[in-house]
Order: structure tokens, then C-alpha cells, then sequence
């Protein structure tokens, strides 16, 4: 049975869809992210799935338990990190993993070897306010809290949003170990280098989905050959670069300007391997003026 099967979810906010229908289904053990710039629909989802939001159509289910009927049920078998306020300030870091376990009635003792690897991080911070930890502690200790119940299904919001470069990259480190011990990871990100860690990715942007596959599997559709031009002023080159007849497509790209060529039009500039960025880029362009 599949950990993860979402069947043509839609949610709307006072009319406005921030969900078109979205179906996707997860393999257990997997590593499944889902990519999208903000207000994509990705807190959205995340919360559907832990049967925090109604969705107005469409089934979710965990473990094959229906996510409103079973949804007591579902919450045994999901660990969820949400984005934000996910810890209690004024508790300190061992405060905060008991109460965590409290909830599910189990001790922090019963499956502290499960967050052993990042709760050793911790540990010399234990009697610290949740408050005044940094960031990517933080993170650490809302990790460890979403798992000390032994869920197999890790949702996780964003958990990375906000955190220095180093703890993003142990982050995921640490989500990779716990794939090793067979825990399935819904994560989502605004991060495009985050993306590439993932076995297969979910792109959303407002609301729809835009394509699903492996990270590899995504570049490798990009249908053009590629183009960059580096620029001081961006606007002003992207300007020129729009006006110009033989160019298709411009994009900015940090320092630099992606761009692909109108058919049959040779030229002599730089070729380089797209990016999920640049397929993502290409993908809600499209999707735009589809609109
Ligand atoms: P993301 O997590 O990708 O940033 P969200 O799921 O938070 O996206 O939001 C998707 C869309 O729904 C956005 O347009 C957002 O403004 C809107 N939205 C989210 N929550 C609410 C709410 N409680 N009331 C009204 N609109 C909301």
C-alpha cells in the first residue's frame, strides 16, 4: 500500500482556489518534494494531509486511512513539522520533547534512538529555552519533535525557509538517514538546490500542478537548448533581450539572463544545462499565458 495517495484534491479560500485539483501518490520510503515559489498551495496541501483543513473536494490518504474519516488515526502515523510556530518558545528543549511525546502518550525514552543522531546536537543545549536557541537548532528540535512518536510518514513544511546555508545542508543530511530507516518524506521548499535531493518532485505554482517526476527526469524535458548572458543591469538586458525576434524565451537568473532561441535561428552564444529552476521557470511562464 502506498503511504501517500492524493486523489484530485481542491481547496478554495472565500472563492479564491488555492488548490486546483492535485493527485499524486508516494512509494514508502521515498523522499517526495514539493517545489513552488509562496502561496503556491504547498502549506495547502501539507495541512490536508494532516487533517488540519477540509479540503472542498477530492481524497487524501496516509497509510491508506482516509485523512477526515480516520482522521485520529492518521495523526498516530504522521509526523508534521509545520513552517512556523511549530515548538514552544518558552519551554525549554527537553520541555518541549516531552510534551511533544506526552500528546502521544509515549516517553521521550521509547524512541529517542529514532532522533538519537540530531537529538546528540541537542543535548548540550537541553535545559534552553526554545526561544533563544538559533535556528538551525531549532529546526533540529522541531525534527526530533516531529518524530518522537514513530511516525513512518514525516510531513514536513518548509523546514528549511530561513535557516543558514550549513544547517539547511545537515538538514537534509539528517532527512536522508531517516529515509535509511525507511521513513517516507513529504518536504516541501522554495529552494531549487533543495529540490535536486529529492527522489521526485512535486512543481506547484498557484495552486496547479505543473509536473512531476525526478529531479533528473525534470531537466531532461527542458526542450531547447539553453543560453546565458551575464549582465550588471538586469532589467535593462532583459528588456533588450525580450525585443529581440530571435529570442524565444528570457529569464532572469540571479547574475545572469537565461534565454532560449526562436526555431532554427543558430547564434553564437553560451550553452549551458538547464536547471529545475529554469523547467520550472518555463513551465509557469506557459502556464501564464495559457491563463
Ligand atoms: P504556500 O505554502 O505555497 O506559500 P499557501 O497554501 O499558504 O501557499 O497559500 C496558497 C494560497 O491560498 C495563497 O494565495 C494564500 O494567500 C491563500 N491562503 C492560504 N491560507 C488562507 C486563508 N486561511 N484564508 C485565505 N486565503 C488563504
Amino acid at each position: 500500500m502506498k503511504p501517500v495517495i492524493v486523489t484530485d484534491v481542491e481547496k478554495s479560500y472565500h472563492n479564491k482556489k488555492a488548490l486546483e485539483p492535485v493527485s499524486f501518490e508516494i512509494e514508502e520510503g521515498e523522499l517526495f518534494g514539493i517545489i513552488g515559489p509562496d502561496g503556491a498551495g504547498k502549506t495547502t496541501l501539507f495541512r490536508i494531509l494532516a487533517t488540519l483543513l477540509l479540503a472542498d473536494r477530492g481524497d487524501a490518504y496516509i497509510n491508506g486511512l482516509d485523512t477526515v474519516k480516520d482522521f485520529r488515526k492518521v495523526r498516530n502515523h504522521i509526523g508534521y513539522m509545520p513552517g512556523r510556530f511549530s515548538l514552544y518558545q518558552d519551554l525549554s528543549v527537553e520541555e518541549n520533547l516531552s510534551f511533544f511525546a506526552s500528546v502521544f502518550s509515549c516517553n521521550v525514552s521509547d524512541n529517542l534512538y529514532l532522533v538519537n543522531d540530531i537529538y546528540k546536537q541537542l543535548e548540550p543545549f537541553r535545559k534552553r529555552r526554545a526561544g533563544a536557541l538559533s535556528g538551525g537548532m531549532k529546526q533540529k528540535l522541531a525534527l526530533c519533535c516531529a518524530l518522537i512518536h514513530k511516525p513512518s510518514v514525516l510531513l514536513l513544511d518548509e523546514p528549511t525557509t530561513g535557516v543558514d546555508p550549513v544547517s539547511r545542508k545537515e538538514f537534509w543530511v539528517m532527512l536522508k538517514r531517516l529515509q535509511k530507516q525507511g521513513i517516507t518524506t513529504v518536504v516541501s521548499t522554495p529552494y531549487m538546490d533543495e529540490a535536486t535531493l529529492c527522489d521526485r518532485i512535486m512543481l506547484i505554482k498557484d495552486g496547479k500542478m505543473l509536473d512531476t517526476d525526478t529531479p533528473k527526469g525534470i531537466v531532461a524535458k527542458y526542450p531547447r537548448k539553453l543560453y546565458s548572458v551575464q549582465s550588471k543591469n538586469i532589467a535593462v538586458t532583459l528588456k533588450s533581450l525580450r525585443s529581440n525576434p530571435d529570442i524565444d524565451k528570457a529569464f532572469s537568473f540571479g547574475d545572469n539572463i537565461h534565454f532560449t532561441l526562436k526555431n532554427n535561428v543558430s547564434a553564437d552564444y553560451t550553452e549551458i544545462s538547464p536547471t529545475i529552476e529554469d523547467y520550472f521557470m518555463l513551465l509557469s511562464e506557459n502556464n501564464t499565458n495559457s491563463n
